[in-house]
C-alpha cells in the first residue's frame, strides 16, 4: 500500500513496506544478544519489564552490567517484592533517576499482591503499574506477550519524524497525537517483537540525533527527511534555556573510621538514598556537635552534579569529631541518620557522586 506521508505535498511513503523492511534489517543488523532479549523463544515478563524500566533514561551499554547484577540478586518478581527498599536502592545505585527504583519496587509488590505474581498481559493493565507509561507498557506487552502495541519513546519519535517528515513543534499535544497515530498505523500483524526491537535499534545505532548514518540505513531511499537533506534538523528541538544552578553545603562528619549519613526523604532528588547531611556553613558546627565533640572543621573537595532540571554545586565541609567524648545524640530513633564504617558503605544505597566522594577519602 502506498500512502501519503503525513505532510501534504511530500513524496509518498510505502507504509506497508515499512515494517517488513525494518524486521529484515533487524534480523541481520539489529542487536541480537542483549541479556534480556527473548525475541523468538519463551519470554520472562519480569526480565523484559525490568530491562525496559532500566532503559527508560539510560543507554544499553550502561544498563547491561546493572541488569545482570540486579537479576542475580532479584531473580523473580517475588524476590524483588520481598526485598527491602534499601536493598533495591543499593542495587540501583549509580543508574540514576531513582524514582524508577522506587516505582519498580512498588510495581513488584502490586504484581504479587494484585496479580498473583504474574505480570498482566495487556497494555492498559501494565500501564496501571507504578512507573510504567504507555510506551513502556506497550514494549513489555510486545516483547513479553507478542501484543500488537505501538511504542513511542525518544528514539522512535526521531525515526518516524524523519522517515515521514513530521516537521512540527516537538512537544506539542497535536504532534504527539499524530506520531502515536502514525506508530499505530505502521504496526505489523506478525514479528511484533522483532519490529519493536528494530525501531529501538535503528534509533539507537543509525538514526542517531546527530550525524545519522543514512548511507547504510534500510530507509535510505525512502526517508523523506533524508531526501530533503533535513534529517539532522528533525525532530525539531525546543530552544533550550541553560539549567539553573543550586548551591548546597554537605557535611562530611567523621568519627574515626565512621561517617555520619542521613537518609534522604522518599520523594525528590536522591529520594530514599543515604547521603551527607546538608547544612548552611553557619550551622555546620552546631549540627555536628549534636553527634559529638568537634575536633576540627575544614573545607573539603566539593563537586558539581547535573540533574535533569538543575545543576548542583556542592561544597563539602569536613567536620572531625573526637572518637570519644560527650555525645549528645547517638542515632536518630527513626533510623534517618547512621554512623557507617568504611567497610559498611558498600551495603547502602548512595548517590553516585556521594559514593565517589567517600571512596576518595584517605584511609584512617
Ligand atoms: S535515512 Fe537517515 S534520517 Fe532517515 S531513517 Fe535512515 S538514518 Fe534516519
Amino acid at each position: 500500500m502506498i500512502a501519503a506521508s503525513p505532510d501534504a505535498g511530500s513524496s509518498p511513503v510505502d507504509i506497508a513496506a515499512f515494517a517488513p523492511t525494518l524486521v529484515a534489517w533487524q534480523r541481520t543488523h539489529g542487536r541480537q544478544a542483549l541479556p534480556w532479549q527473548q525475541l523468538d523463544g519463551p519470554r520472562d515478563a519480569y526480565r523484559v519489564w525490568l530491562a525496559e524500566v532500566m532503559l527508560q533514561q539510560t543507554q544499553v551499554a550502561a544498563v547491561v552490567p546493572f541488569y545482570r547484577r540486579f537479576v542475580e540478586r532479584f531473580p523473580t518478581v517475588a524476590a524483588l517484592a520481598d526485598a527491602s527498599l534499601d536493598d533495591v536502592m543499593r542495587h540501583w545505585s549509580g543508574l540514576g533517576y531513582y524514582s524508577r527504583a522506587r516505582n519498580l519496587h512498588a510495581a513488584a509488590r502490586t504484581v504479587v499482591a494484585d496479580f498473583d505474581g504474574r505480570f498482566p498481559d495487556t497494555v492498559d493493565a501494565l500501564a496501571s503499574l507504578p512507573g510504567i507509561g504507555r510506551s513502556t507498557a506497550a514494549a513489555v506487552a510486545a516483547f513479553a506477550f507478542g501484543r500488537k502495541a505501538a511504542i513511542l519513546d525518544g528514539n522512535v519519535r526521531r525515526v518516524l519524524s524523519r522517515v515521514f517528515l513530521v516537521d512540527e513543534p516537538p512537544s506539542s499535544g497535536p504532534t504527539t497525537k499524530r506520531l502515536w497515530a502514525l506508530a499505530e498505523s505502521l504496526l505489523p500483524d506478525r514479528d511484533i517483537e522483532r519490529y519493536t526491537q528494530g525501531l529501538m535499534d535503528l534509533g539507537a545505532t543509525l538514526c542517531t540525533p546527530r550525524r545519522p548514518t543514512c548511507l547504510v540505513c534500510p530507509f535510505e531511499r525512502t526517508c523523506l527527511a533524508h531526501r530533503e537533506g533535513v534529517e539532522e534538523t528533525l525532530p525539531r528541538r525546543s530552544s533550550k534555556k541553560p539549567l539553573p544552578t543550586r548551591h548546597a553545603v554537605l557535611l562530611l562528619i567523621t568519627r574515626g573510621d565512621e561517617v555520619l549519613l542521613e537518609r534522604r526523604p522518599p520523594v525528590g532528588i536522591w529520594g530514599g538514598l543515604w547521603s551527607l547531611p546538608e547544612s548552611s556553613p553557619v550551622e555546620a558546627t552546631t549540627k555536628a556537635m549534636r553527634h559529638g565533640a568537634v575536633a576540627s572543621v575544614e573545607p573539603g573537595a566539593g563537586f558539581v552534579h547535573g540533574f535533569t532540571h538543575y545543576v548542583l554545586h556542592a561544597d563539602v565541609l569536613t567536620v572531625r569529631l573526637h572518637a570519644t567524648g560527650a555525645i549528645t545524640e547517638v542515632a536518630s530513633p527513626d533510623d534517618s541518620t547512621r554512623w557507617v564504617s568504611a567497610d559498611a558503605l558498600a551495603s547502602l544505597g548512595l548517590p553516585a557522586p556521594i559514593r565517589t566522594l567517600l571512596a576518595a577519602r584517605p584511609a584512617r
